[in-house]
């Protein structure tokens, strides 16, 4: 009875709107059983195709409205797109459902134990030149890079080296190749060219380090790198004693250190020095008894240093008249061989793990 009654209205009052009424709540049934049944993704998506595609179902009957009397026309597209919404967001939930059930593609054990990951470390002298950062920080002084690939003319002519100074030609320097101008290109073969960037940038007094690796054609031995790291100081300023130099050298060992450490200065030529002093510490592989590393003598040469050269401040536009100053070249690998009291410095260019892992 219930069903004949639902029925006999409908075909009773044939129209277009009864149609369209028929078709909505048929299509709306038939999808809602189709998508119980749509047990995977590609299912879902044929039914979209199927009802909301350019040929579906439900877009046939958007085309349709446009042959219906005007005043049929908004009541049935009213419904139609109600339709349409709800078939729309049926198939997304559907989808989503079936997503969410699907899981993790590679399943995952959350109580098995994790991977281990061996964390890094600094390298033994990158950990010596942030002390060395620190503790000139400490003493209000700034810190500098200047390039690795410089030029004769900062490196050399600046520096005060005569034209016939053996450093300048191939046995030391890595020459790169002429480029244009008077100057030649090279891989720097010490840091302290850098110096005069630096004092070339504003007027002094200046306080700076600028640490970097530097390049020599040498033949390597337990005391010599081709390529090597090196760490320089620079004061400049109207009144710079000699002791101020010495003070700042032994304070600054003795922060790197942990401890006092006996040092000594000989007189020593450097073309951008004058005067020049060759700093020496106390040979902490053998403690001053004399070992293959200090050659038997218990002293090692660290950092040679001095007064700038008049033409080297000339060159950076300093008035050498008005201004004095003190250079520190700290030779950087030597003194990580002295703190750890290791006896060869190809150790540190090795990239041998068994060596380098000590020092994490
Ligand atoms: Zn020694």
């Amino acid at each position: 009875m219930g069903r004949f009654d639902s029925i006999v209205p409908k075909v009773a009052c044939i129209g277009k709107q009864n149609a369209v009424s028929d078709s909505v709540d048929s299509i709306q049934v038939a999808l809602s059983s189709a998508l119980g049944g749509a047990n995977s993704l590609d299912a879902v998506e044929q039914l979209r195709v199927d009802y909301l595609g350019k040929k579906g179902q439900i877009t046939g009957l958007l085309k349709a409205l446009g042959a219906m009397a005007p005043e049929a026309r908004k009541s049935a597209g009213q419904a139609i797109n109600q339709l349409k919404n709800w078939a729309q967001e049926a198939i997304d939930q559907r989808r989503d459902g079936l997503l969410d059930s699907a899981g993790p593609v590679i399943p995952v054990d959350m109580t098995m134990p994790g991977f281990a990951v061996s964390p890094g470390g600094l390298h033994p002298i990158t950990q010596m030149m942030y002390d060395l950062d620190d503790a000139f920080a400490a003493l209000n002084f700034e810190v500098y890079q200047g390039p690795e690939v410089s030029t004769e003319e900062y490196d050399f002519d600046y520096m005060n080296f005569p034209p016939e100074h053996p450093a300048r030609e191939s046995m030391d320097t890595y020459w790169i190749r002429n480029v244009a101008g008077n100057s030649r290109t090279c891989l720097r073969p010490h840091l302290t060219g850098g110096s005069v960037r630096r004092m070339m940038m504003g007027p002094p007094p200046y306080r700076f380090v600028y640490p970097g690796h530097v390049y020599r054609n040498e033949t390597t031995d337990s005391r010599h790198e081709r390529a090597f790291t090196q760490y320089e100081a620079l004061i400049v300023d109207r009144d710079v004693p000699f002791t101020a130099g010495r003070l700042l050298i032994d304070t600054i060992l003795e922060t790197v250190f942990g401890r006092p450490v006996k040092t000594r200065m000989r007189a020593g030529f450097f073309p951008f020095v004058e005067p020049g002093y060759e700093i020496d510490m106390e040979c902490q592989v053998c403690q001053g008894a004399g070992c293959s590393v200090c050659k038997h003598v218990g002293w090692i040469e660290v950092m040679p240093g001095g007064v700038p050269h008049p033409n080297v401040l000339r060159a950076a536009g300093v008035d050498p008249d008005e201004w004095t100053g003190f250079y520190v070249n700290v030779g950087l690998d030597r003194l990580v061989m002295m703190r750890y009291r290791i006896d060869d410095v190809r150790l540190f260019h090795g990239a041998d793990l068994r060596f380098l892992n000590q020092f994490r």
